[in-house]
Order: structure tokens, then C-alpha cells, then sequence
């Protein structure tokens, strides 16, 4: 019988995840069907509801649902209580799973493109939902020191109050946008500045090796002047299928290469 996925999120129209979800379903064989389910604002829990009395398998979770996700779930993984936030539900034993495999995708992403991560000094420009997402991830897969800028310090100190309990590898701390400097070997934007076409400056005083878009399809002052400089350079592309094949293992058990899908975009 063809397995049921879906995502869901409100608007929904422009999501890419069926067509990545049809590309794992033809290199694994695996009989499926993924579609696009568009919840209004105030009816997500029931649109859930309804997908998994129908015997839908697996829901991708998009914006603006997120964290209500993490809220109507029965049992959350550990990255996504750190996340607070859940993009991938399941059911199982009659209970709500979810997981958020944003961090894992952007983990995934990094190492497809050879970029190193182990003691890693990384730059994490931002502190809303997508950052609190990957630190976990990132501290997992090696990384030496995090360091979170944003443009309102309190809100990048909060996010380090609340992740520090899980994390006791990676150094983590909070400085203000405004006052960046330094040496990093990986510098990530995942602030919304380039989705709202705002520019970022960059200063001549900070340095870094390696620079991460997480925004796609648009512009990005960010990527520019790292490309200026010679960077190696990525947008958030590769981030968004690390994610989807992060849920597609966890829902059907195969683990796919991530650089096999690139050039879908
Ligand atoms: P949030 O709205 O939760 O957070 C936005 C952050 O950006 C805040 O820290 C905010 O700072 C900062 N910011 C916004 N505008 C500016 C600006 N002009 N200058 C400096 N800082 C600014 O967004 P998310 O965390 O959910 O998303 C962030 C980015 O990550 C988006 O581009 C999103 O598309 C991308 N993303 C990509 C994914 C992928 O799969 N590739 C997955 C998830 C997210 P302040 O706190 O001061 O307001």
C-alpha cells in the first residue's frame, strides 16, 4: 500500500519537500505519496488529527507551525526539546513523536560540502527558531566553540541560558551584532535579514574561512561579501534536503547521501 507524507504549514504553495520526498522515494524503490496540506491558522492540531486518523504516516511541520508542533507532541527527542520546535511527527504506540532534523540537515550539508566541523570555531549570526535548531547538532558533531551573534544580545544570552544544559562540549557564548570581530573557521547567517532583503555588514575585522547561508532563493548581501573576500561559500539549499532526508531515515529506515540530491535545485 503507498505510504502517506505530507507537510503542512500555512502558506504552504511554495514548499519544495514533495518534490524532494518523490526524488527518495525513486532512487530507494519505496512506494509513496507526499503531498501539501495547507492548515489555517487556528486549525493546525486538527489538521494533524485528521492526517494520521486517514493512516498518514509521517507530517513535515513548516512555518508558522513549528512550535505548536513541539507543544501537541507526546514524546520529543532530545533536539527537539533543545530546539523547541519540531518539524517531523510520527506516530507510534498510539503517541505523537516528533523530532527536528533542521540541525542534523544543516550538519549534513556542512559535511557533504567538506567544510570541517571537529573543534570547529563557528560564528552563528542570529538567535531565533532556525539557530536554536542546529546548536545541538553542531555541538554534537564536533564543534570546539559557538560563539552567537545578534542584533538584540539579550535574546542570544536567553538562547544560551536555555541550551547550556544540554550541551557540555562545545564553549558557548553571546555577543552583540554590532561589534563583530575575530577569527572564525565557519560563520553562519541565520538571521531573516536576506529574507526581508536587508543587508548585513560584514567588518574587515572579522575573518572567517567558510560561510553558510541558511536562506535560499534569494539574494544575500551575507553570501556577497563572503564571495568578495574568496570564501568558500553555500545557501541554505543543501540545508533544506539534509533536513528532508533526516525525516524520510526516520520515518522509512534508509539513511540517503545528501550530494545526490544537490542538483535538484
Ligand atoms: P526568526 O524570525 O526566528 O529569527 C530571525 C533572526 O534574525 C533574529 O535573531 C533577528 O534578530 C535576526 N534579524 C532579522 N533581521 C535582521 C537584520 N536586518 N539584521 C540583523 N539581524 C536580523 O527566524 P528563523 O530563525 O526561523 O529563520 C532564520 C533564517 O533561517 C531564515 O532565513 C530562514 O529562511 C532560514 N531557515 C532555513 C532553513 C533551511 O532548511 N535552509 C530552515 C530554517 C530556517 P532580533 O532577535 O534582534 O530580532
Amino acid at each position: 500500500m503507498t505510504r502517506q507524507f505530507a507537510v503542512v504549514g500555512n502558506p504552504i504553495e511554495h514548499s519544495r519537500s514533495p518534490e524532494l520526498h518523490h526524488a527518495f522515494a525513486k532512487a530507494t524503490g519505496i512506494d509513496l505519496h507526499y503531498s501539501k496540506r495547507l492548515a489555517p491558522l487556528d486549525g493546525f492540531a486538527s489538521n494533524v488529527q485528521e492526517f494520521f486518523s486517514q493512516g498518514g504516516i509521517g507530517l513535515n511541520v513548516t512555518v508558522p507551525f513549528k512550535e505548536q508542533a513541539y507543544q501537541l507532541c507526546d514524546v520529543l527527542t532530545p533536539r527537539a526539546q533543545v530546539a523547541r520546535a519540531v518539524n517531523t511527527l510520527w506516530q507510534q504506540d498510539g503517541k505523537l513523536h516528533g523530532d527536528n532534523t533542521d540541525g542534523q540537515g544543516l550538519v549534513d550539508a556542512i559535511n557533504a560540502l567538506g567544510w570541517p566541523l571537529q573543534q570547529a570555531k563557528i560564528l552563528i549570526l542570529g538567535a531565533g527558531g532556525a539557530t536554536r535548531g542546529v546548536i545541538l547538532p553542531l555541538a554534537q558533531a564536533g564543534a570546539g566553540q559557538i560563539v552567537i551573534a545578534n542584533r538584540t544580545l539579550s535574546r542570544a544570552q536567553q538562547l544560551i541560558a536555555d541550551v547550556q544544559p544540554f550541551i557540555n562540549t562545545a564553549h558557548l557564548s553571546a555577543i552583540i551584532l554590532d561589534h563583530l570581530s575575530g577569527q572564525f573557521d565557519l560563520i553562519i547567517n541565520a538571521t531573516s535579514a536576506s529574507l526581508s532583503g536587508e543587508a548585513l555588514q560584514l567588518p574587515p575585522a572579522l575573518q572567517f574561512q567558510y560561510a553558510y547561508e541558511m536562506a535560499y532563493g534569494k539574494p544575500s548581501s551575507f553570501l556577497d561579501q563572503a564571495t568578495e573576500r574568496g570564501v568558500p561559500t553555500s545557501d541554505g539549499f543543501s540545508m533544506l534536503v539534509g533536513q528532508a532526508i533526516e525525516a524520510f531515515a526516520i520515518w522509512n529506515g534508509v539513511k540517503l547521501a545528501l550530494s545526490d540530491f544537490l542538483s535538484l535545485k
